[in-house]
């Protein structure tokens, strides 16, 4: 390893700034700061998981050392109060509003169960591109950067972390909505499979010409997607709002119906590895899985860490196993 250059050593502390910095809760009006909420219950879901209190998550890594050959998330122990969790509500609105899902049993099949795991993540995903936005508003600012070859894509990016917000913060809305009063405009599918020791919380938008046209007008489409080990089983609840939806949202929430074992770990496999970044798996997992796979993974990310595509071929098993 050699030393870090100067420029490495100034994003290095705008990251670790931006990362110890207090935030607002995200519910509107409220100036209360934001406590580390979990977007899956640590006591009930993800300890069904955990080993020793620790769990494995992808991790992004330090985006703007970014080498053309280093995946864009690594994987890392962490324990499991840190677990999947960021900084979104205060106090008060993260226990008054979630009480249905932090408490025992969890109705899956609860259509306010659906919306509020879905409402979470939707608010987690605003906040990390928050922390994005403000991460690389802080590094165009730099004194120290100025002219530097690679604020370009940081701008990119921050445009595109903007955009994403905007979308988010409608379909928030919506939530907020139907969480008062619900008129049905979500739709989700609850599949149960045997138990593996993965869990997942996310929402993505299939966009089959990102490249093309970054800009996008029209609003995305987005799916919800959660991956909950609980009484014994691995459930997938997904779903979609019904005013933004499209063909292959509505097939996609039907291709997880009825499938063996390894066509549900493949599937798994393309949601993990293509779709989402929101998962997580039990260090004991991690071990039983094989290192090409691991490599496949790597590789898969490095190569295509923007494409947002529903038709990604991703074809390996990340959780096959040897017998
Ligand atoms: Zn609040």
């Amino acid at each position: 390893m050699s030393r870090p250059s100067k420029k490495q050593q100034v994003i290095a502390n705008i990251i670790k700034n931006v990362h110890s910095k207090t935030w607002k809760c995200l519910i509107d009006g409220c100036e209360k700061n934001a406590i580390n909420s979990h977007m899956l219950q640590e006591n009930g879901i993800l300890d069904n998981v955990s080993v020793d209190g620790h769990l494995i998550e992808l991790k992004p890594t330090d985006p703007f050392s970014w080498k053309k050959n280093m995946p864009p998330f690594e994987m890392k122990r962490i324990g499991k109060r840190k677990a999947f969790s960021l900084p979104i509500f205060c106090n008060n609105h993260d226990s008054s509003i979630f009480k249905e899902v932090e408490t025992h049993p969890i109705d899956l099949e609860s259509y306010q169960v659906q919306l509020l795991l879905s409402y979470r993540v939707v608010c987690a995903e605003i906040r990390k591109k928050l922390v994005n936005i403000e991460q690389f508003s802080r590094i165009l600012n730099a004194e120290t950067l100025r002219g530097d070859a690679g604020l370009d894509s940081i701008r990119i990016s921050k445009d595109g972390n903007e955009l994403g917000v905007k979308d988010l913060d409608r379909i928030k809305k919506i939530f907020e909505e139907e969480l008062q009063d619900a008129t049905s405009r979500f739709t989700f599918k609850v599949y149960k499979y045997p138990f593996l020791d993965i869990y997942g919380s996310a929402v993505f938008s299939p966009i089959e010409n990102l490249i093309t046209n970054p800009r996008q007008v029209e609003p995305l489409n987005d799916v919800f997607i959660h991956v909950i080990p609980y009484s014994n089983n691995t459930n997938i609840i997904v779903g979609y709002c019904n005013e933004y939806v499209n063909d292959w949202i509505k097939e996609y929430v039907n291709s997880w119906e009825g499938l063996d074992e390894t066509e549900f770990e493949k599937q798994l496999t393309r949601l993990f590895v293509g779709h989402i970044e929101n998962w997580g798996l039990s260090p004991d997992l991690l071990q039983e899985i094989k290192q090409e796979n691991l490599d496949k993974l790597k590789k898969y990310t490095v190569l295509n860490a923007n494409n947002h595509s529903p038709y990604q071929k991703i074809d390996f098993n990340l959780f096959e196993y040897d017998e």
